[in-house]
């Protein structure tokens, strides 16, 4: 059995600032602190994200410190990227300062990695396509001989994007996925939206092009179920697709759609159709959160990686692909 860590892992890249304290094995987060920026108008503003991490650092620290003690923290690990800059410059700050001052290593760790990770902790799942969605990504993973294969993924625009830039436009608010979620639930009426997928990939930019201009043409319910299920449909296609040409029968959703019940629903269909299985974990495990971070600091550091504070500067266009993944034996306990 490999030896316990406890980590404390910090989430900055957009609209949540999140702290929280890991440990393994068994693996158990001991705390969840997060703080979400909710933009006053429009979408996500870089430099007002950034403010709002800055200003919620120190409370945020205080609360975690309040649940647990220093003493325990083996590990100090942040999300180095892809994400925006000025967001991931606050979170690298502090974590490079407590490092420091704990006189402990300091890992740096990819978001989308991280994501993926917790979804693979959480479910216990041996051998999974992934499929990751959230408001910058849309891929399709195959997390294999320790490396990440993208399969798929979109052509344009993330589809956490397509559902916040035509929620935007609806007026329905930032982020748009929950408000969508509930505005579908209240209509049955599939009007045709442009449907693109080519092999594994992906493309929603007709699709968000469509919707916007039929935003006060046509009922708002029927444009939020019409996205949701010609959306939703296409990435299941494109996952199915995955695990047929991989002869896998594990799926994984991971990102902040994933907190969508529609898509959790096609998912759970799919996989009956298919004889597979569709490991669902809590919701709250969907949208960025440091748990994430923390366990995919421990999940790292047992990989070998870990900083220099004089060389942890942030990577905010890093690729899933160039990351090392875990052997799925981790997850055992
Ligand atoms: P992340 O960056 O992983 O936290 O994901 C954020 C994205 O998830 C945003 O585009 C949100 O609109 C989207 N999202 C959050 N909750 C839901 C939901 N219930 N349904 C669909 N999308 C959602
Ligand atoms: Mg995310």
């Amino acid at each position: 059995m490999e030896e316990r860590l406890t980590c404390i892992g910090i989430e900055s890249t957009a609209h949540t600032f999140g702290i929280s304290v890991v440990k393994h094995p068994p693996f158990e987060a001991l705390c969840d602190v997060r703080r979400v920026y909710r933009p006053s108008s429009g979408g996500i503003h870089p430099s007002e994200a950034a403010k709002h991490h800055l200003q919620n650092a120190s409370n945020a620290l205080q609360e975690v410190l309040s649940k647990i003690s220093v003493e325990d923290i083996d590990l100090v690990s942040f999300s180095r990227g892809p994400g925006l800059g000025p967001c991931l410059r606050v979170g690298a700050a502090l974590a490079r300062m407590i490092a420091i001052k704990l006189g402990k290593p300091l890992v740096g760790v990819n978001h989308a990695a991280a994501h993926v990770e917790i979804a693979r902790a959480l479910t216990k799942a041996a051998n999974p396509i992934v499929l990751y969605v959230s408001g910058g990504n849309t891929q399709v993973i195959h997390p294999s001989e320790g490396r990440y294969v993208v399969l798929g993924e979109t052509e344009d625009i993330a589809v956490g994007n397509l559902i916040d830039a035509f929620a935007r436009k609806a007026d329905l608010g930032f982020p748009g996925g929950p408000r969508v979620m509930e505005l579908a639930s209240k209509s049955s009426r599939l009007i045709r939206l442009p449907y693109s997928v080519k092999g594994m990939n992906v493309s929603f930019s007709g699709m968000l092009t469509m919707l916007e201009s039929l935003v006060g043409k046509e009922p708002v319910e029927d444009l939020c179920f019409s996205l949701q299920e010609t959306a939703f449909s296409m990435l299941i296609e494109v996952s199915e697709r995955a695990m047929a040409m991989l002869g896998l029968n594990e799926f994984i959703i991971a990102g902040g759609v994933g907190a969508n019940r529609r898509l959790r629903e096609m998912a759970g269909e799919m996989c009956r159709e298919r004889k597979a299985v569709f490991l669902d974990y809590p919701v709250e495990y969907y949208a960025d959160n440091g748990v994430m971070i923390a366990w995919e600091g421990i999940v790292q550091y047992r990989l070998g990686e870990s900083l220099n504070v004089e060389e942890s500067v942030v990577k905010p266009r890093w690729r899933l692909s160039d990351v090392k993944a875990p052997p799925p034996g981790l997850y055992s306990n």
